[in-house]
């Protein structure tokens, strides 16, 4: 039973691996965020699955991370007892990369070291991280509730394979080992371990032990060393707002999110009354690479009574606010609630209504205050927002109220124009929402549908971004105003035009009465009708489609999709 085992690490391991050593090396001592994370993580599940099986703390309840090193040796452990895995977890977990969509997001790497960090940074690697300093790890671990004898041993240096072997191990939980490479020493150090565990894992909620140095003239006469609590051990959402900082709430949102990089901003509520819950909501900085991958996992990190439940509790959020990030803790759930149970509840639906606004509103007051940040939050969410009118009928006009789109006012591809604005600048007379759809920029606002409306001073949306068309399908009007696409049926510019300029158009039409015949007679079977328009000011003829018919750009999209 003792035979070792040797495995290859999946493909996409190896290149993560060797993409991550040589592109994290300017910031090593994230590792130890990473491990100390997992550990933390382990325990969270322990406590959840003692829920059912109390048996499962083998007698000990007293969750924690022991960190220790060797400053000899050069090597660094962190050992947690939480749930430990099994030798299949083992191989799932510290073989594979469980996440749809790999070896898309590993083709994106450039080999540029400062863009692949940043990657990396958003695609989140954690355990792998521990080759960034180690040139050996090994990882003893045992599943709480298995045999003593059925503890793993999984050993690698990072290159393209792995060892597996059988032990014994009396603790459950995991016990990860790092042998530091020559130039890393200085992390099996007491104090820079210290200052990074206050650094990165303050907020940890288990309490996260070093060992105590002890004098050399101690009492007893032994440098007998004693573990020491570093960190507050305490669930950082449970904390008054006012007694965190903002370098904490950055620490555990990259925690909760798997994200390295700051969070744009966050919402921290505690509520009482109806409904009883703390959240703690992050809006990221930048899209994941699988914002747009169907299958990605999403949702809130569940707490209930501060016992933690699931992540990815996708039910809390709507598909149009998949990007938001954080922690729920109700009071009202059950503690055996699962995701079948939280599909039928009505208090989800309730909390789920409650979380909506508190995003909606602060990304409102974030637009009114901060109009820079909201820009840097549009440019990177605003296609996922725009789903928001189909998704959320009922928030359509709140949701529409943070769109942002490019016109023909700016004369550029910038998406800066909220709705408000556009209102707020609408001619006398003029009743609608103008706006044109089309693939690009350049094609649409080159478009000769524009004309008569830049004469006019007339602003129209420029809409360039594939969900647009259907977007303002949903969407049909804004503040009591209608959308109308430039390019369909007749448009009633009569409500632009001033008296002398009705006269004219009359006075044309009467003119032309014999030729639009002719053209309509040529043309017969071609078009459904031919008119005089006062659309065009350069060019002498359009095409325009009637008011129900697809627009251009969805026609096209459609063909383009074979249908
Ligand atoms: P993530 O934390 O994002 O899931 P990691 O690469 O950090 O990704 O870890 C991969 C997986 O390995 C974890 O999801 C977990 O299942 C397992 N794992 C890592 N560290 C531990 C640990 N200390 N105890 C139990 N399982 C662990
Ligand atoms: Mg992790």
């Amino acid at each position: 039973a003792a035979s070792k085992e040797t495995l290859g690490f999946k493909t996409e391991v190896k290149q993560l691996l060797h993409l991550m050593i040589h592109s994290l090396y300017s910031n090593k001592e994230i590792f130890l965020r990473e491990l100390i994370s997992n550990a933390s993580d382990a325990c969270d599940k322990l406590r959840f699955e003692a829920l059912q099986n109390d048996a499962l703390f083998e007698g000990n309840a007293e969750l924690g991370v022991h960190i220790d090193f060797d400053t000899e040796a050069r090597t660094l452990t962190i050992e947690d007892n939480g749930i430990g895995m099994n030798r299949e977890e083992v191989i799932n977990h510290l073989g594979t990369i469980a996440k749809s969509g790999t070896a898309e997001f590993l083709s994106k790497l450039s080999g540029d070291q400062k863009k692949d960090s940043q990657l990396i940074g958003q695609f989140g690697v954690g355990f792998y991280s521990a080759f960034i300093v180690a040139d050996k790890v090994t990882v003893e671990t045992r599943r709480a509730g298995d045999d003593a004898a059925d503890g793993v041993c999984w050993e690698s240096a990072g290159e393209g394979e792995f060892t597996l072997e059988s032990i014994d191990k009396a603790n459950r939980g995991t016990r990860i080992t790092l042998h530091l490479k020559e130039d890393d020493g200085e992390f099996a150090d007491s104090f820079r371990l210290r200052s990074l565990i206050k650094k990165y894992s303050d907020h940890i909620a288990v309490p996260v032990y070093l060992p105590q140095e002890v004098s050399e003239d101690d009492a007893d006469g032994e440098n007998k060393q004693i573990p020491e609590a570093v960190n507050q051990a305490k669930a950082l959402w449970t904390r008054s707002k006012s007694d965190l900082s903002d370098d904490e709430y950055k620490e555990f949102y990259k925690h909760v999110s798997h994200d390295w990089n700051d969070p744009l901003l966050w919402l921290h509520n505690r509520v009482e009354g109806k409904l009883d819950y703390t959240s703690l909501l992050y809006i990221p900085a930048k899209a994941p690479f699988d914002i747009w991958n169907r299958e990605a996992t999403r949702g809130l990190k569940l707490y209930v009574q501060r016992v933690f439940i699931m992540d990815d509790a996708e039910q809390f959020l709507p598909l149009y606010l998949r990007f938001v990030k954080g922690v729920l803790d109700s009071n009202d759930l059950s503690l055996n609630v699962s995701r079948e149970i939280l599909q039928k509840d009505k208090q989800v639906d309730s909390l789920r209504s409650a979380l909506v606004k508190r995003v909606l509103d602060s990304l409102d007051k974030l637009a009114k205050n901060e109009p820079e940040k909201y820009q840097s939050f549009w440019d990177e969410f605003g296609d996922v927002l725009k789903e928001g009118p189909a998704e959320d009928f009922a928030n359509r006009e709140k949701i529409a109220k943070l769109f942002r789109f490019a016109t023909t006012k700016s004369d550029s591809a910038v998406q800066n124009v909220g709705l408000e604005d556009y209102i707020a600048r609408m001619r006398e007379g003029q009743k609608k929402i103008y706006y044109i759809t089309g693939d690009n920029y350049a094609a649409v606002s080159s478009s000769p549908h524009l004309e008569y409306f830049r004469t006019k001073g007339v602003e129209v949306l420029l809409l360039t971004d594939r969900v647009d068309e259907w977007m303002v399908g949903h969407l049909t009007d804004f503040d009591g105003k209608v959308f109308q696409d430039v390019t369909k049926g007749e448009l009633d510019l009569d409500e632009l035009a001033d008296a002398e300029e009705k006269e004219q158009q009359k006075a044309l039409e009467e003119t032309h009465k014999d030729l639009v015949e002719r053209v309509q007679k040529a043309l017969d079977g071609d078009v459904k009708n031919v008119r005089v328009s006062s659309r065009l000011t350069d060019s002498p003829a359009c095409l325009v489609v009637g008011q129900y018919d697809m627009g251009g750009h969805m026609r096209r999209l459609m063909e383009a999709a074979g249908q």
